[in-house]
């Protein structure tokens, strides 16, 4: 899965949402999150996003790493 960390925070371009086939990244208060079992790893919302806040999981920046929690905490708690 792709996951959105702290640079979203207050941006929400939503740049990615636009892209997103198949309508995974869903909008926090203060930012967008990418639903971990609906991403379809196609890697089309990266390249978008103004403030690189996404990245391949795989590819997490370690200061980002709490990120990949922080989204799936995201869908198990609404
Ligand atoms: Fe959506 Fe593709 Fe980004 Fe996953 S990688 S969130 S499926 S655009």
């Amino acid at each position: 899965t792709y996951v959105i960390g702290e640079p979203c925070i207050d941006v929400m371009d939503r740049a990615c949402v636009d892209e997103c086939p198949v309508d995974c990244i869903y909008e926090g208060e203060r930012a967008l999150y990418i639903h971990p079992d609906e991403c379809v790893d196609c890697g089309a919302c990266e390249p978008v996003c103004p403030v690189e806040a996404i990245y391949y999981e795989d590819d997490l920046p370690k200061a980002l790493e709490p990120y990949r929690e922080d989204n799936e905490r995201f869908f198990t708690e609404t």
